[in-house]
């Protein structure tokens, strides 16, 4: 039996309602998060905190819990509740259950919905790689907010999917901006990790920030400036980034080999580090 919360109680998912006027439902009106646990432990909850937060704002909707300590009890009891010890929480927020109509309602208390979820663990990706199709980035201007609006992001993922990819890279005027699902980065020749900077064209992912962290605490050389599909193609190393998939390496892009076609040291030290990282948080 799988146990999700909705707007304060806590239900069996198959008993789980929300209003057929929810704005999320109606309009795309609402945010969410994924974050990951590992024996037990929130990893890097603080980071998604503070996006969640920043993008409640931005859409004007109001946070249902303002104590993040409580929201942190509620997120640890689900998973104590559907006895898992890794796994993920998705976590989403809407402006709340009104009379459709485009304006924001006068009084209207925000929907929330949390529910746990597990992916199983393919080897193969990180040992082997993946490979990513490059598209054109049609998503709107604010890609900054983690909106529950992804329909660009579902048709490229899946018309990746349909053409034998992992995921897919969006170019917006000739940069790449970032994958439907993930941040990506490139290992130049001269041994430089490049991403796009942060702003309204990419989601700051909370897992390129922290392997942001890493990169500059090792001490190796970091550019946050878009790059092109040039600088793709002669790269010799490129990686991906996500809540769910952490790092994994890049070895081919529409029908070009990157580097050796093979998943480079770098990234491989990266993948370890960020490994570290993440036990260092649970071990406190
Ligand atoms: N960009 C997009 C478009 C995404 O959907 C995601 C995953 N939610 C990311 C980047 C990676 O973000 P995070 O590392 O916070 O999971």
């Amino acid at each position: 039996m799988s146990i999700c919360y909705v707007n304060g109680s806590f239900e069996n998912k198959s008993d789980a309602m929300i209003s057929i006027q929810d704005r999320g439902f109606n309009f795309s009106d609402g945010v969410y998060e994924v974050m990951s646990f590992s024996d037990k432990f929130l990893i890097n909850f603080n980071k998604h905190i503070i996006r969640l937060n920043r993008s409640l704002e931005n859409l004007k909707i109001k946070k249902p819990i303002i104590n993040t300590k409580s929201l942190r009890i509620i997120l640890q009891k689900l998973i104590k509740l559907n006895n898992l010890n890794d796994g993920y929480l998705y976590l989403q927020i809407t402006r709340g259950s009104s009379t459709r109509n485009h304006l924001f309602p006068k009084s209207v208390m925000p929907n929330m919905v949390i529910f746990t979820f597990t992916v199983k663990y393919d080897e193969n990706l990180i040992n082997k790689g993946v490979n990513i199709r490059l598209t054109d980035d049609i998503r709107w201007g604010r890609c900054d907010i983690k909106s529950i609006s992804l329909l660009p992001n579902v048709l490229e993922k899946q018309r990746a999917f349909q053409n034998g990819f992992y995921e897919s890279w969006q170019i917006k005027n000739k940069f790449i901006t970032e994958g439907s699902t993930s941040n990506a980065f490139i290992i130049n020749k001269d041994n430089t990790i490049q991403t796009h900077p942060i702003n309204n064209l990419i989601l700051g992912g909370v897992t390129r920030d922290s392997v942001i962290e890493i990169i500059k605490k090792n001490e190796l050389s970091l550019k946050e400036k878009a790059f092109t599909v040039s600088d793709l193609n002669s790269c010799k190393e490129a990686f991906l980034t996500s809540t769910t998939v952490k790092i994994l390496p890049v070895i081919k892009f529409d029908n070009s080999k990157i580097g050796d076609g093979k998943p480079g040291k770098t990234t491989k030290t990266l993948i370890q580090k960020y490994d570290d990282f993440i036990k260092s948080q649970i071990n406190g």
